[in-house]
């Protein structure tokens, strides 16, 4: 059985004393990420020296015992440890080509500090941080083995959670023979091809308009004064109110997709964004890269298969019924009729039926075996959907293969 790679977020409730340390914690690890980038960057260009965490770790046992510094030994040694090893990886990565050179970090309301070793307690269901004991969470800890790395952060509204991944066994879930096409859309959350709206969470449209006018007020109050930051914490509530219902209604959308279907069918984004205006283009972005974060992920987890399908054509514009194009559709039409067959359209649902169609012909154009199936079954959908799911479990051909073969 192969294993996955499974992250957990907890919400942590650190009580007062927590917090303060917590705070002198955040501000040392800047403290130490922005000295440590500081020297590195200065050996590079003076001597053409490259300094690994290693050396760094080295001065760092020394700055404790500088006068000055003695703060420094006060923190869990693992906190400060980290934070090299850290940016290490911020410069291995930088090596790498896969990101920016490591930044300076500013003083911020937010901050994060990552421990190793925690695995003292987990058992009996606590999570102990050294020096900050017992922290109480929102939670029951996961009856996984101990991570190797927790990280305890806090955001912007001032909430902490604690957060860690591990190792798990990965858990296939049954077959349904079953196909979707998906339209992410703004009025709703998602539309599928079986005719089904997922509407938006509860009050999400009042929630939005809210924050809207909080943010207004917040650029009204002056800079540095008491009354801005209370505002500030306000907006950040909102933002993560919002946040927070939205990505649960995503969770649950996408978790329902990959039990009830075995191949789901999305577009590509970049054809359908520049179609959209200005404003409403962040929105439905972000939304849809989330649904496909998730959907990459879950049905990775759990033996089922994502195909992202490339449209070069207006899907909403389209019969899914003879493939008619309209010349023109409105953004306010919610229905058209089709001049051709006379079949009556709601816009979300056959933008979702040919964004199915679509992808199972260009699938089926794609793989000679399919055509194969296609010529001899009177349902080579229903095969087509058996040989890959059964592909997918096998980890013959996972997601990651399918986009590489991509119909183009
Ligand atoms: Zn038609």
């Amino acid at each position: 059985m192969s294993s996955i790679t499974r992250s957990y977020r907890i919400r942590a409730y650190p009580n007062g004393a927590q917090r303060r340390l917590l705070d002198r914690w955040f501000g040392a690890t800047r403290w130490l990420w922005n000295t440590a980038l500081g020297i590195r960057s200065e050996a590079y260009r003076e001597c053409g020296l490259s300094l690994t965490g290693n050396d760094l770790s080295r001065w760092l046992t020394q700055w404790k015992r500088t006068p000055g510094h003695e703060w420094l030994a006060e923190i869990p040694a693992t906190v400060l440890t980290q934070c090299l090893r850290d940016q290490d990886a911020a410069f291995c990565n930088f090596f790498g080509g896969r990101a920016h050179y490591p930044r300076f970090k500013r003083k911020s309301t937010t901050g994060s500090v990552r421990f190793q070793d925690v695995g003292r307690d987990w058992t009996r269901g606590t999570l102990s941080l050294p020096k900050l004991e017992s922290l109480k969470l929102a939670e029951e800890l996961p009856e996984v083995t101990h991570p190797d790395l927790v990280t305890l952060s806090r955001d912007a509204a001032g909430r902490y959670h604690v957060s860690f991944s591990v190792e798990v066994p990965r858990t296939l879930l049954p077959i349904t023979h079953r196909v979707v096409g998906v339209d992410v859309g703004l009025t709703h959350l998602a539309t599928l091809s079986t005719g089904e709206k997922i509407l938006n969470p509860k009050r999400y449209h009042a929630r939005l308009r809210y924050l809207r006018q909080q943010q207004r007020c917040l650029a009204r109050r002056q800079k540095g004064s008491r009354r801005r930051e209370n505002q500030r914490l306000r907006v950040a509530r909102v933002h993560a109110r919002v946040r927070q219902e939205r990505q649960c209604a995503l969770h649950a959308l996408t978790t329902r997709l990959v039990r009830e279907f075995d191949l789901v069918f999305i577009e590509d984004l970049n054809v359908k964004g520049l179609a959209r205006g200005l404003h409403a283009r962040g929105i439905h972005d972000a939304a849809f890269s989330e649904v496909r974060r998730q959907l990459t992920y879950k049905s990775d987890w759990y033996g089922k298969i994502l195909v992202e399908v490339d449209r070069w054509y207006a899907s909403s514009k389209t019969c899914s019924e003879c493939q008619y194009i309209l010349d023109e559709l409105r953004l306010d039409q919610r229905q058209w009729t089709c001049p051709k067959c006379g079949v009556r359209h709601d816009r979300d649902v056959n933008a979702a039926r040919n964004i199915l169609a679509e992808g199972l012909r260009q699938l089926a154009g794609r793989d000679d075996r399919y055509l194969r199936v296609d010529a001899g079954d009177a349902c080579p959908e229903e095969i087509l959907v058996q040989v890959l799911a059964e592909e997918a479990r096998s980890g013959q051909r996972n997601r990651a293969c399918l986009k590489q073969a991509r119909f183009s």
